[in-house]
Formats: structure tokens, sequence, C-alpha cells
């Protein structure tokens, strides 16, 4: 059983939106339109923020969390640095 606040969640039952299907997308155009709607989502989720901070506190080097590609993430924790 899914616990309640996982219920609220955009990602849930979504998960190669969050991630490449079998760690890759089809074409570029797939994986922008990909990352677009996921990021979407994220903006809309209530535990967005501390989603981002989990993810960058745990350097997550795959995935979309808290609205950030791991290209970002990377980029924003060399800036914080
Ligand atoms: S912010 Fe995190 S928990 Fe919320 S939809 Fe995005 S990836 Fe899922």
């Amino acid at each position: 059983m899914i616990p309640a606040i996982e219920q609220r969640l955009p990602c849930t039952n979504k998960p190669t939106l969050f991630h490449a299907p079998d760690g890759r997308d089809y074409n570029d155009r797939a994986k922008q339109s990909r990352i677009t709607y996921a990021k979407a989502l994220c903006l809309s989720c209530p535990i967005v923020r501390e989603c981002r901070q989990h993810a960058r506190a745990t350097r997550e080097p795959h995935g979309i969390w808290g609205g950030e590609t791991a290209d970002e993430r990377r980029d924003a924790l060399a800036q914080a640095a």
C-alpha cells in the first residue's frame, strides 16, 4: 500500500517520466519532451523544495528530482561550492 503522502506526489506511478526508460531516451526530442513534462509536474508537487534539497544533499546522479535534471543539480552544487 502506498502511503498517503506518496499518493499525492505527481511522480508516483510515473517512474519512466522522471528517469529515462532503460537508462536512455528514444531520441533527443523524446528526452526534452519527457523532461519538460516531468518538471511541470514537479512544480505542482507539495514537497518540491524538500525533494530538490534531498537530491542535492545525496548527490543523486540520475533522474529529475525537485524539478531539476542531474545536470542542473551538478551545476547548482558547483555554483554553491
Ligand atoms: S518534486 Fe520530487 S516528489 Fe515531487 S513530483 Fe517532482 S520528483 Fe516527485
